[in-house]
């Protein structure tokens, strides 16, 4: 469905913006849009608003006309920083491998990708699949040991003083021993820490601080394979380059010819701007401050590689509530299957499109997912009906498909806090499922479980990984005789009159017309009564004594979706005084 230009939401503005400057820097060229991503581990799910703000710009621009190329970037040749705790298949000897390229570092035992870089690239490839995102894949290993950068990394050396020079305008000199130090990140949570590691080089020295000078290029030793390199002479003329490693091998390379070690991440970010002509290359707020990435690129992009800084919003972080420890699979550090797993597609991507860029927000993992459903289906519902607001139509097209199509959608989106309850209570039991699925509408029944799928398959994960155990329904399999035995006549009748209404009003909205009803007529009122303070306090006493009997516990799932799910006779049995 096209959009029309009128449109208002952030990706139209976006698009318009970067359509212009695109025709303005590249005419007649594809517009080029870009992300970039580390394997340095699990892909934090946090990182993916570095891949959707890109992708619901370049997918507006396609669906407008344009042709457009969305660039990830995968950091592939970074340095092996760190060990990350807990990755299935990894131990401590992992560690001997810090500072070679991500690509050089062996995957973890048991995978079938051939090193570090593939295995968590692989993860990710298969969400931005399921999730519509379009995109060339670019790996910095190929790129940079095929030399494809030669005469980048030629002229970074030849323009080394200018680069350092810029450097220099940012480095804060520390007082004490007049040597430069490093920018401080300072990110507000750990999860925000893993997040910003993941987005780029953080931290990743800048070139300076070698006996010989400074030099924007970092080789790979010849022996050990790591960057613990210091470049000790360079020869503009001959492009011979002299560095020395911690391992103590020394040698001389012709960087015209060399091609195994890559630009300082401050030099490379710009380089790759101008390279690509990128027209459009969010960041995270951990690249806003002075001195970082982002801003000292735009220097050097446009003193040193005579090009042009993308128009670069900064993201706010997007964080993750009530992630359970159990499902953190890898790590313990929740990436964007782990989001697919227990949401659809589409939902996951309103909540990228609903939010401008720099409001920050959560993925919810907690009981909080039940009512972000909630209000997917009450969006859904404007939408069919027409009284959609533009806005949260626009959000809505970006979420359920691209310019390439329709996502895949349940053909009965049963209401997910439904599903939850249901496959809570049946444990999985598929053939249970179906006849509570159906009961649910005996006038539309469903035919398959195929038809309520995938949201269906989604619930049935989140109540096996995100609920705790203690907080899963279990109906009782004989009645609590004690409890039966200790009511009163008003609670003896009260369930009388609730069995007795059983048949006749058995589905969803009979059966929640009824759990009111009950105490409405035990007050003397008619069934269809507004409520009162007093019959709120009534009917909340009347629903609890039916969790007890049901579930043993205070509380428990919506009680009509409860009953469906017991069934009609264990309901009887249980509840019969
Ligand atoms: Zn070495």
């Amino acid at each position: 469905m096209a959009q029309s230009s009128t449109e208002t939401d952030w990706v139209s503005r976006f698009a318009d913006e970067v359509i212009a400057e695109s025709e303005r820097r590249a005419p007649g060229k594809p517009v080029v849009v870009a992300s970039g991503l580390s394997p340095s581990g699990p892909i934090h799910l946090g990182n993916l608003r570095e891949v959707m703000t890109p992708h619901l710009v370049a997918d507006e621009i396609r669906r407008r006309g344009p042709e457009v190329r969305h660039l990830i970037s995968w950091d592939d040749y970074d340095r092996y920083r760190k060990v990350p705790v807990g990755i299935p298949g990894v131990d401590e000897s992992w560690a001997e491998h810090i500072g070679k390229p991500l690509t050089s570092v062996p995957a973890p035992a048991g995978s079938s990708h051939p090193n570090w870089a593939e295995h968590f690239k692989a993860g990710m490839i298969a969400s931005l699949a399921e999730l519509g995102v379009e995109y060339d894949g670019i790996s910095q290993t190929e790129q940079y040991t095929s030399g494809a950068y030669r005469e980048q990394i030629l002229h970074a050396m030849r323009h080394r003083g200018a680069i350092d020079a810029i450097l220099d305008r940012y480095r804060t000199k520390d007082k004490a021993t007049g040597k430069p130090k490093k920018q401080q990140q300072k990110p507000v949570d750990e999860a925000e820490l893993e997040a910003a590691e993941g987005s780029g080089a953080a931290g990743e020295d800048d070139g300076s601080g070698g006996a010989g000078g400074y030099f924007p290029y970092k080789p790979y030793c010849g022996q050990c394979g790591k960057d613990l390199t210091t470049v000790t002479s360079y020869d503009d003329e001959s492009t011979e380059l002299a560095y020395g490693c911690a391992c103590g091998f020394s040698e001389t390379v012709r960087l015209s010819e060399f091609n195994r070690g890559k630009l300082v991440w401050k030099v490379d970010w710009p380089m790759r701007w101008a390279y690509e002509g990128v027209i459009f290359e969010p960041s995270g707020v951990d690249h806003s401050s002075p001195g970082s990435s982002f801003v000292v690129g735009g220097q050097i992009v446009r003193e040193v590689f005579d090009g042009v800084q993308p128009i670069g919003p900064m993201y706010a972080f997007v964080g993750i509530s009530g992630m359970a420890k159990m499902s953190s699979s890898k790590g313990g550090v929740p990436t964007p299957a782990d989001a697919l797993q227990i949401m659809e597609a589409p939902l996951l991507r309103w909540l990228y499109a609903r939010r401008k860029p720099n409001q920050a927000f959560k993925i919810a993992f907690d009981q909080e997912i039940q009512r972000l459903y909630d209000e997917w289906d009450k969006l859904e519902a404007k939408v069919a009906d027409g009284s959609v607001l533009p806005a949260d139509a626009a959000a809505h097209s970006r979420a359920v498909r691209t310019a390439a199509g329709e996502l895949p959608r349940t053909p009965r989106p049963l209401p997910y806090r439904t599903l939850a309850s249901v496959v809570d209570i049946t444990a999985g039991h598929d053939e249970q499922t179906l006849r509570i699925l159906s009961e649910l509408d005996p006038a539309n029944p469903l035919s398959s479980l195929d038809e309520a799928r995938p949201r269906l398959d989604r619930a049935e994960s989140w109540i096996s990984t995100q609920v705790p155990a203690d907080q899963r329904t279990i109906v009782r399999s004989e009645p609590d005789t004690d409890l039966l035995g200790s009511l009163d006549d008003e609670g003896r009748e009260s369930l009388r009159l609730l069995l007795e209404g059983l048949d006749s009003h058995w589905s969803l909205d009979g059966l929640t017309t009824l759990v009111y009803g009950v105490p409405k007529v035990m007050a003397g009122l008619d069934p269809e009564a507004r409520p009162t303070p007093e019959l709120k306090v009534a009917q909340r006493t009347f629903f609890a004594l039916l969790y007890q009997l049901l579930v043993g516990r205070d509380t428990g799932p919506r009680l009509p979706t409860l009953l469906l799910a017991v069934g009609a006779d264990r309901v009887r049995k249980l509840l019969a005084a």
